[in-house]
């Protein structure tokens, strides 16, 4: 193994399309030059995320995903995640090379096409190996292991404290929904739909039995490049605080728009989205539109496609579970509860979508585990 040899290092990364997400596991040791070159290094990557002149729009430490009293190969401690866009790796390279992160790391779990991508790059310029992992066999892994780890909290769904309401209302607004914790003792079979930058729909039916069954290319990249290019806004954040107080049907063409009411013969509501975006052909709208109607009404055509997938898998494989994951959904709860309550409308209630509160960097727990083990 590339790792032969040295306590080092506790630290993976996953460099996707958009984001690089980074994990390391913090440590007390018991043998003092191994908690030396793991505080070297620890100090190195705060230094890191300090250091950056773009702070806030560079490298972010999710805090909210700390995992503490994780116990590892024996040793306890905390799993810390932080991330990058991956458009900014050459401010990474300056800061790496700058505090010579080579001598403390030799070898880096690392997933994720960037895996390829960089791999020349890391080892000429920082002296760094990667041991590559597969992105989906570690998506799986990492969630397997982070379920384990964080049960009961890290698994959960969305349901309707007003069940009465459930039917006559369409899949949309769900201000309302709540969300319960999931018992995923017994996961198989499900389908895992891995919201990124595109999309991966994968059929699983054993810890190491699955298949990629579909994609999409209209993923989360898709919905910030356009509501980018809609509203003039330059992050997620900021897309999603658009989108939060917009409202799509003044964007969306409505069954109501069409039919004047419900389309009672198929059950389908007035309120439904008949065409996306299908009432921007009409200059009277346009005029009676904001950019947050233009980022609600993205975010929702996006949600929707991606949902349409995913049900339509699901039961075409006869399977009852939908795992949603990726960082499309990250402090995105408008798509999470779009997605619950559509799986569940759409199916009349046969299925169910289930949430991770890690989202996709759980992933980075297996190369910690790989490593360490
Ligand atoms: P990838 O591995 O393709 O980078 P991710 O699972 O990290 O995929 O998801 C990337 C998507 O997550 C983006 O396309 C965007 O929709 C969303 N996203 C969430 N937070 C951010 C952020 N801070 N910066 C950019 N995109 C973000």
């Amino acid at each position: 193994s590339v790792f032969h040899g040295k306590g080092m290092p506790w630290f993976g990364m996953d460099i996707g399309g958009t984001l690089t997400k980074c994990a390391y596991f913090e440590t007390k040791s018991a043998n003092p030059d191994l908690h030396h070159q793991e505080t070297e290094l620890i100090k190195i990557v705060k230094k890191y995320f300090k250091e950056n002149p773009r702070k806030g729009v560079a490298g972010q430490a999710d805090i909210r995903l700390q995992m503490d009293n994780v116990s590892i190969g024996g040793r306890t401690g905390s799993v810390h995640f932080i991330r990058f866009p991956t458009s900014l790796m050459d401010d990474f390279f300056a800061i790496a090379k700058k505090h010579q992160l080579g001598k403390f790391i030799s070898a880096l779990g690392a997933t994720g096409g960037g895996a390829y991508k960089f791999e020349e790059r890391f080892a000429t310029e920082l002296n760094i190996k990667f041991a590559k992992f597969d992105e989906m066999d570690t998506l799986l892994n990492g969630m397997r292991l982070v379920v384990k780890m964080n049960r009961p909290k890290e698994v959960y769904y969305w349901y309707n404290p007003h069940p009465d309401e459930q039917n006559c209302n369409p899949p949309q607004e769900k201000d309302h929904l709540s969300r319960k914790e999931y018992d995923l003792n017994d996961p198989y079979p499900f389908v895992l739909v891995n919201i990124g930058s595109g999309v991966s729909i994968l059929a699983v039916y054993g810890p190491h039995n699955y298949k990629r069954i579909s994609g999409s290319s209209l993923g989360g990249g898709t919905f910030l490049g356009l509501c980018c290019l809609l509203t003039g806004c330059t992050t997620f954040e900021e897309a999603i605080a658009l989108a939060a107080k917009g409202d799509h049907r003044k964007v969306d063409k409505l069954v109501r728009d069409i039919y004047g009411g419900d389309y009672k013969k198929f059950g389908l509501p007035g309120d439904l989205v008949a065409s996306s975006f299908g009432n921007m052909n009409l200059p009277d709208h346009r005029l009676n539109i904001s950019k947050f109607d233009l980022a609600r009404a993205t975010l929702v055509t996006i949600t929707n496609n991606i949902g349409n997938i995913a049900l339509m898998w699901a039961v075409n494989l006869k399977i009852s579970r939908v795992v949603f994951v990726g960082n499309f959904l990250r402090v995105n709860p408008i798509s999470a509860k779009l997605l619950g309550h559509a799986m569940s409308f759409w199916s009349r209630g046969t299925l169910e979508a289930l949430f991770l509160e890690h989202e996709v960097r759980c992933l980075l727990l297996h190369l910690l585990k790989h490593y360490i083990i």
